[in-house]
């Protein structure tokens, strides 16, 4: 297979030298195009990034000379691009909306990471073990907004597959879940570089993530939702309560989660067992960047941990600990997942691939 020309909007960022990383070697994708502030414009990529590079291999050798382009620069834009994963972060978020809108206008498919279009009913917002079929939405925001071969879809913010996809599994199998409260520990890459002060984070917990609790509160909604006419019709019946904290470890976003069952409560083995058997479609179709186990569970009692399971199937696995008893609710569990990775750039590289499996980017 001839592999698709790929742009990096926001190339310098975390989650862009994520996707750099990431990409090498993808079968299927090559990157021909980095993109970022009028700041890094013009230079080369391994001048606008290398004082800030964080990943944990040198800046590649077939990417160091490529030119970065102002993102809004579409007359230097190369004709032979597929698509883009849009890792920008704008102070105004109307203007990511615009942005994004208008490479989809020019016929170029957008996938993701910034959380302005998340609300946006015929967006759709894609975790692929869960709401695959949401991509159903596309057609619709095309013809609303006379969008030829261009559309934009979203991925969730980073900590939500943690916990979302071990509730939706059970979900699926019939368990209906009506309330939950989630208190997220979230690493201090999550705020993009340098992000929070080390004065601010070293020996401390910042209770405070601005924007964050509405959208874990939010956000699982519209995923669990369905498709209409006008675009996704949010589910109404979990009520979820957050409390977001950013803790200092480097990448891993972690969760407590408590649960309460609308009626049918699982015994607690039932429920380790629909974790432990859960695959999706993302499986069925042996994506590249699918997890072969898209849930795996812990008996350890103090496992999961950020240092030794954010990591696990290349970062893309969600890993699940402590599920126990709850006095309050039904149950309690501990939840983790790589915020860069699965919460980012690797959860749009498998929307993309489910994008390319599903005939949406030729
Ligand atoms: P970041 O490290 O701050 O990177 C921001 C990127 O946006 C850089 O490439 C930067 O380019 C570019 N940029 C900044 N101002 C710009 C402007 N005025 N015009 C054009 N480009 C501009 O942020 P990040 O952590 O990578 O996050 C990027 C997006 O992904 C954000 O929307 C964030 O909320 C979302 N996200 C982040 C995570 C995570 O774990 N970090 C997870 C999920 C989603 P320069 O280098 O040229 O300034």
């Amino acid at each position: 297979m001839k592999r698709l020309n790929i742009g990096i909007l926001g190339a310098t960022g975390i989650v862009g030298q994520n996707y750099i990383k990431l990409l090498q070697n993808h079968p299927w994708f090559q990157i021909i195009d980095v993109a970022a502030s009028p700041r890094s414009a013009n230079k080369t990529y391994k001048e606008a990034v290398e004082q800030k590079w964080q990943m944990s291999i040198p800046i590649p050798h077939n990417l160091q000379n490529l030119i970065v382009r102002d993102v809004q620069d579409f007359d230097s834009l190369s004709k032979d691009i597929d698509f883009v994963f849009s890792a920008i972060n704008l102070p105004n978020k109307e203007d990511i909306k615009i942005l994004e809108f208008k490479y989809a206008e020019k016929g170029i498919p957008v996938i993701s990471n910034n959380s302005a279009h998340r609300w946006t009913p015929d967006v759709p917002m894609i975790i692929g073990e869960i709401n695959y079929e949401h991509v159903n939405v596309i057609p619709i925001q095309q013809k609303r907004r006379g969008f030829k071969k261009g559309f934009v879809v979203v991925k969730p913010n980073c900590s939500l597959q943690s916990y979302l996809t071990p509730i939706y599994a059970l979900e699926k199998a019939g368990y209906k879940l009506d309330k939950l409260i989630i208190t997220t520990l979230q690493a201090v890459s999550g705020a993009g570089y340098p992000g929070v002060s080390s004065m601010d984070m070293v020996d401390n917990i910042v209770p405070y993530i601005d924007g964050e609790e509405e959208k874990t509160e939010r956000e699982p909604l519209k995923i669990l939702g369905t498709v209409g006419e006008e675009g996704i019709v949010n589910y109404d019946s979990i009520k979820i309560s957050a409390t977001c904290t950013r803790v200092p470890v480097i990448d891993g976003h972690t969760a407590s989660v408590n649960m309460h069952f609308t009626d049918k409560i699982p015994e607690k083995d039932k429920i380790i067992t629909i974790w432990k058997n859960f695959k999706s479609i993302p499986q069925e179709l042996d994506l590249p960047f699918a997890p072969t186990q898209p849930i795996i569970y812990l008996e350890n009692i103090d496992r999961p941990q950020p240092k030794k399971d954010r990591d696990n199937d290349k970062g893309m696995a969600v890993t699940v600990g402590r599920l126990r008893e709850d006095n309050v609710f039904d149950y309690k569990f501990v939840s983790l997942s790589h915020n860069t990775i699965r919460g980012a750039a690797g959860g749009a590289i498998l929307n993309a691939e489910l994008l390319v499996t599903k005939g949406f980017i030729k």
